[in-house]
């Protein structure tokens, strides 16, 4: 999947237009509040195509000292310049962001330095462009060397949908289509998250326990190697085995970049096995990962791992509580308590992994649909505005792997947040659908005001 990185000197808005960029799509795909903000990563789909959306502002933390630091000064254009450089090494194409109603600064012109000499496809927004004025002026950007600035405003959203066919129009070429699960019939599972909860350990507990590696296989993405093995007679591959055993040092702004990784592994994976630290509260890097995995449409299994460390019977009901509390967005995923050390719980883990696997391919017949979306209206009236009610007409599963619902309705716009979390609730009172995010969209029923 293509990697976009904003940047730009600070107070330009590149974490705003992240927001503006990545919560677009959340409000449509009905994600989960709480988990997207102060995130530095996000998905982004636009005009059928994906890709993972870097703010780089949170990136460096000498970044968050600057507000001491002079703009000019020697520390603050280095703290620039490390910045620009990681974005570089990072991204496949890079939105300049700049200040449309301060003009073009020092600063800005040698990031742009920077990135001409990177060679990568860029695109220029200048932002804050709030104005007629403002939009007029900002032809003065060309003087960057990058083309044509296209004039924004990441608080309003003006202006975006234009940017992101640019950058839509000079991404590289997507990536061969990935063979679908069915095709290749082994169950794709990443191990995920931050560092030292254990990943490397449990993935060599679940190679040592089973010895039966198939294979070593050149994952998609760059450098990526996959492990293909059987366990329990299931055919199973390990997304992205290089990533995780990749033991780097934890500098800050290279750390962060191994969530880059945990995405491409995530987009690829069909479960996602979210290593968690028994021994440790549960920490907000913790919920983030979560939330790119559901996101990305994938299941999740969430692993208590350490749980050799947590002692006593007081210890772990609590520990397991906290979990419940910081997870509550995602209330269906099963929590496997394990010890990579000791080889504890991991035929539970797996267990988990494969029942969370065929929920993902889970169908409820259109009969059983019809009549608990009528049971449902029958005891919550479905939400009104300006004197016009919620009809829903029909309401079908329409896709699986995550399972995709459409509701034919007379007005789409009817439908906020808190009713779709309800009928989902009334779908997973049907079939629970562990670890498995699901789909609700509406769609206006075109002969409905001929009813
Ligand atoms: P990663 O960064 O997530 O891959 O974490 P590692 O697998 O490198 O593990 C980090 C540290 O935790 C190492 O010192 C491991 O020995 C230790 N560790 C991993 N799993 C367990 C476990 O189940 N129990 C205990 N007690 N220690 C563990």
């Amino acid at each position: 999947m293509a990697v976009v990185a904003l940047v730009g000197r600070p107070n330009v808005g590149k974490s705003a237009l992240f927001n503006r960029l990545v919560g677009r799509r959340l409000s449509i795909v009905d994600d989960v509040p709480g988990t997207t903000r102060d995130r530095l990563y996000g998905r982004v789909e636009w005009r059928g195509r994906d890709f993972i959306l870097i703010d780089t502002g949170g990136l460096d933390l000498s970044y968050s000292a600057q507000g001491s630091l002079a703009p000019g000064s020697s520390t603050y254009m280095e703290a620039i310049h490390n910045q620009v450089q990681e974005a570089v090494a990072q991204a496949d194409l890079l939105i300049l962001v700049v200040d449309a109603s301060e003009g073009v600064t020092a600063a800005d012109e040698a990031v742009a330095e920077m990135l001409r000499r990177s060679g990568k496809p860029i695109v220029v927004a200048a932002n804050k462009a709030d104005s007629l004025r403002l939009r007029q002026d900002v032809v003065d950007f060309y003087r960057l060397g990058l083309g044509e600035p296209l004039p924004i405003s990441a608080l309003h959203g003006s202006g975006t949908g234009d940017l992101l066919d640019e950058v839509v129009r000079h991404l590289p070429a997507a990536e061969e289509p990935q063979k679908t699960p069915e095709q290749d019939a082994s169950l794709r599972i990443a191990i995920v998250g931050r560092p030292n909860v254990g990943k490397s350990s449990l993935l060599n507990a679940l190679l040592g326990e089973e010895r039966v590696i198939v294979s070593e296989v050149p994952g998609t993405t760059r450098n990526a190697i996959d492990t293909q093995l059987e366990y329990a007679n299931r055919r199973i591959t390990l997304i992205d085995t290089a990533g995780i055993r990749r033991r780097g040092r934890i500098v800050p702004g290279v750390e962060q970049y191994s969530v880059l990784r945990a995405m491409q592994a995530i987009e690829r994976c069909d479960v996602a096995l979210l290593v968690l630290d028994a021994s440790q509260p549960v920490a907000s890097q913790d919920t983030h990962i979560a939330g790119y995995v559901l996101d990305a449409g994938k299941s999740i299994v969430l692993v208590a791992n350490k749980w050799d460390l947590v002692s006593s019977a007081a210890a772990q009901q609590e520990w397991l509580a906290e979990v419940r509390d910081a997870f509550k967005f995602a209330s269906y995923a099963p929590v496997a308590c394990v010890s990579a050390k000791t080889g504890y719980g991991l035929d539970g883990m797996m267990e988990h992994v494969f029942t969370v696997a065929s929920a993902r391919q889970k169908r409820i017949s259109d009969a059983e649909l019809s009549q608990m979306v009528r049971q449902a209206l029958l005891r919550v009236n479905p939400p009104s505005k300006g004197g016009q009610r919620l009809r829903i007409f029909s309401f079908r599963q329409v896709g699986v792997a995550p399972p995709r619902f459409l509701a034919l309705v007379n007005e789409p716009k009817l439908a906020h947040f808190s009713f779709t979390r309800y009928l989902e609730n009334q779908v997973r009172a049907l079939y629970p659908f562990p670890g498995t995010p699901l789909q609700i969209e509406y769609a206006r029923k075109q002969d409905s005001n001929r009813r």
